[in-house]
């Protein structure tokens, strides 16, 4: 049996062995795969990386983010023909499917899968219906905090627990208050931010270079471009200046030019933070941890945003892209 992380914008898959959950990596190592379907020149359907790529050049040519639309009856049309949110998601759990049969013995027939914890019945019906299509059976149907808090140790404390997962994915800004006690992990709060996650922060920081520089990519070179301002944004993470090129020319862009160019969407999180936290009845002194999920935690503004504002050092013991396909 198989953990799935089905995320918006990356896919993991884990395995439980020899008592430790490890992630499963592709034939190129990578532990992430891009949640992207799209149909190459010659029609064959591509996913993950290769799909992500393809979709640089022809955005046309597939879908991403389609795990916003599970239940609902949205469809998109490429490669010739529809296609449903389900069915997108299907393609993805194949593959995982596929790569955990690199590493173990024999065919993988089924998952733990997690999802958001305020997915509704049709959400979570539409990704069961997916696991199908990818004939995978599902063993249980996990909420991502819930996921996250088992990976970080929090399976079974000694006493009653209280933990905010704070999970900042590619798209989406999830805020959850887990009550654990004696196995039992229970959602007492959850908010969140449907359109807000780390693409934003790219494209926030691409207008902002943009506009600074009084520049415009070629429109063949717009995705190519924005690729290469996302890893100036990571290598910002760490560092205090980075280069951007525009063209021909190449400019310096610091950390603090990032932080303000993204300031008004990290003025978005805290306040759905702290709602969070007041409908448990509770505050941040009362908390016994918080929890860094999903790759934009890794946002050196965002870590210092909240650190500055709960008082205390959120826990980033794990890797935020791996706690929940290690949980699941
Ligand atoms: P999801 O849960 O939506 O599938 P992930 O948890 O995989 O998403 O997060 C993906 C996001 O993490 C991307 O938007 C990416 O820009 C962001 N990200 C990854 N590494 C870094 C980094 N070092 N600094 C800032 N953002 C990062
Ligand atoms: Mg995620």
């Amino acid at each position: 049996m198989i953990g799935i992380d089905l995320g918006t914008t990356n896919s993991l898959v884990s395995v439980f062995q020899n008592g430790t959950p490890r992630i499963l990596p592709n034939e190129m190592g990578e532990t992430m795969t891009p949640s992207a379907i799209a149909i190459a020149s010659d029609g064959q359907i591509l996913v993950g990386r290769a799909a992500k790529d393809r979709l640089v050049v022809d955005p046309g040519a597939g879908k991403t983010q389609f795990k916003r639309d599970m239940g609902s009856d949205a469809k998109y049309r490429f490669g010739g023909r529809e296609w449903s949110p389900a069915e997108c998601s299907a393609l993805i759990l194949r593959e995982l499917k596929r790569v955990a049969e690199l590493h173990v013995d024999g065919e993988v027939t089924s998952a733990v899968i997690t999802v958001p914890a305020y997915f509704r019945d049709e959400q979570r019906n539409a990704t069961l219906d997916a696991a199908r299509i990818a004939g995978l059976s599902v063993d249980r149907v996990v909420n991502e905090p819930t996921a996250a808090a088992l990976a970080f140790g929090y399976q079974s404390p000694e006493a009653e627990t209280t933990v905010l997962v704070f999970d900042l994915g590619g798209g989406t800004f999830d805020a959850t208050l887990l009550e654990i006690f004696d196995g039992v992990i229970e959602v007492k709060a959850s908010g969140g931010i449907s359109h807000l996650g780390g693409e934003d922060y790219t494209d926030a920081f691409c207008r902002w270079i943009c506009e600074k520089h009084k520049w415009t990519p070629p429109k063949s070179e717009a995705n190519r471009w924005r690729q290469h301002v996302e890893m100036t944004k990571r290598r910002l993470s760490s560092k205090s200046v980075a280069t951007v090129s525009l063209g021909s020319k190449e400019v310096e862009v610091s950390y603090d030019e990032f932080r303000a160019a993204t300031q008004s969407l990290s003025e978005r999180i805290l306040p759905v933070v702290r709602r969070c936290l007041s409908d448990a009845r509770t505050d941040f002194g009362s908390l016994d941890d918080i929890l860094l999920v999903g790759g934009a935690t890794r946002s050196r503004n965002v870590y210092d945003d909240l650190a500055t504002a709960s008082g205390r050092v959120p826990n980033r013991k794990l890797d935020p892209d791996h706690a929940i396909a290690l949980g699941a």
